[in-house]
């Protein structure tokens, strides 16, 4: 089982990207450096419900 989740720009609340992640591997809140277009610079992306 699959969920679909947004990853939110933590410097200026854009949501930049889509993914899915497996609940049961990943309990975890999932956190990584992506691009922000808004910004045009690489922030920290957090996973918003
Ligand atoms: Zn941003």
């Amino acid at each position: 089982m699959r969920d679909l989740v947004k990853l939110v720009c933590t410097e200026c609340g854009e949501e930049n990207y889509h993914t899915t992640k497996n609940k049961k591997l990943t309990p975890s809140r999932l956190e990584m450096k992506k691009y922000c277009p808004r910004e045009r610079k690489y922030t920290v992306h957090r996973e918003k419900k």
